[in-house]
């Protein structure tokens, strides 16, 4: 978390705002501004004169007045890395190809909204060709552009001292940085409203070993940048819904869930991005789900739906995010064959164990989804939380495929009339 503005910055930002308060009073910029915590954003998006998008304009775009039936919010959809280059890798599977996988999905549920426009920078094989374009033609804008805004940043905070990094994905090659800073630059220039990253998450560890952390991320820009105000509110819908499926990292630096950072580039460092910015990381290579061959596909499409069911929440106003409310698993995968044990297929064990999720018994009391994650893996916790659901709706003498239990948990699936109040 931050310490407060220090009394040097604050003499700085207050002889920037003297200089520029007939300017920006009025103006879009100055309510955002306005609603950022430490007011360090003003100086910043002063001096580097962007627009920031602000939770009005999202609102405004995602719900059109009649006369602007046009307008729609536009979401660039950023797989994490490079098409053929860079992430992390556990066994062969590579967090590139995955999050490629999450961003053709993510395009393919945001598409159905009528109100969103979703644009991405790449598929898994190459950059889309408008970025492929922007990045050939021009290069040296990016980086001439890039500088400016790290020059005065660095002037405007150098006084509140420098903070490492925080996270593994940190060390970008300067291409791979420039072609970064190029999609921001890209972004503000064509009213992209919110830019989503997709991740995997690592850290270093032995190559050859799983690792011992497991669990979900979301990382945003940090207070002092102009699109703060905006991504927070986006990023903690999302959290939301994400965290009713996933674990939340236990990882010990990144165990508060959602966590500001001010050197990203992908959340927009030295204050560069006008769009709202998320760097979303959905879980660590090594975990069993992500490298199951048969789930894998599954997994990474149910991720993509919680994110867009996650976005809907925001724009509903949805106060009830539970499990069960708003997230429609059908939409992801047809269960329709019952579980009989362990050797089951990996898919259907997933959304049994989804159903149990949606009914509130999985993970069991006393455990969270880090002791017992959603990976389609029919070990103790799946046979606990099917014990609970069976002593709840009194059904005795039943294995996993026994029927009362299959049909009770496909109308907790298919949302077939069932509410948690019948229990
Ligand atoms: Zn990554």
């Amino acid at each position: 978390m931050h310490s407060p503005i220090k009394p040097s910055l604050l003499v700085l930002f207050l002889l920037l705002l003297g200089i520029s308060s007939v300017t920006l009073s009025g103006t879009e910029v100055w309510s955002t501004v306005s609603r950022s915590v430490t007011g360090a954003g003003a100086a910043l998006t002063d001096a580097f004169g962007g627009t920031p998008v602000t939770l009005s304009k999202i609102w405004h775009d995602y719900i059109p007045l009649p006369t602007e039936p046009q307008k729609k919010m536009r979401v660039l959809v950023v797989p994490g890395h490079e098409p053929a280059d860079g992430g992390t890798s556990f066994k062969g599977v590579y967090e590139r190809d995955l999050v490629a996988e999450i961003g053709l999905d993510l395009q393919a549920y945001l598409q159905q909204d009528q109100q969103l426009e979703t644009l991405s920078t790449r598929t898994p094989d190459a950059w889309t060709p408008v970025f492929a374009q922007y990045f050939n033609e021009h290069w040296q804008d990016i980086v001439t552009w890039r500088d400016q805004a790290k020059t005065i940043a660095e002037a405007l905070t150098a006084v509140e001292g420098t903070r490492a990094p925080k996270i593994y994905h940190a060390s970008a090659d300067p291409e791979v940085a420039t072609r970064l800073y190029g999609i921001t630059k890209w972004a503000n220039e064509n009213n992209i409203d919110l830019m989503l990253h997709l991740h995997l998450n690592d850290y270093p560890r032995r190559k050859s070993s799983a690792g011992i952390y497991s669990g979900f991320v979301l990382y945003i820009p940090s207070e002092e940048y102009a699109n703060n105000p905006t991504t927070k509110a986006l990023a903690n819908s999302l959290f939301a819904r994400l965290a009713q499926y996933n674990p939340i990292t236990d990882h010990e630096d990144e165990s508060l869930g959602i966590i500001d950072d001010s050197e990203l580039i992908a959340t927009g460092a030295h204050n560069t991005a006008d769009a709202a910015s998320i760097l979303i990381e959905y879980g660590y290579i090594y975990e069993p789900q992500f490298q199951d061959p048969t789930l894998r596909s599954l997994v990474l499409r149910d991720l993509a739906y919680q994110t867009h069911v996650g976005l809907q929440d925001f724009f509903s106003q949805n106060t009830d995010v539970t499990p069960a409310h708003g997230y429609n698993p059908s939409e992801v995968y047809r269960w329709d064959t019952p579980v009989t044990d362990a050797t089951s297929d990996s898919k259907d064990i997933y959304a049994m164990q989804t159903a149990l999720i949606m009914a509130g018994v999985y993970p069991p009391q006393g455990k969270n989804f880090n002791d017992c994650p959603h990976t389609g893996i029919f070990g103790p916790c799946t046979k606990t939380a099917l014990r609970a659901l069976q002593q709840q709706h009194s059904i005795v003498g039943e294995g996993p495929s026994g029927g009362q239990t299959f049909a009770l948990l496909q109308k907790i699936y298919y949302k077939l009339g069932y509410s948690l109040s019948t229990l």
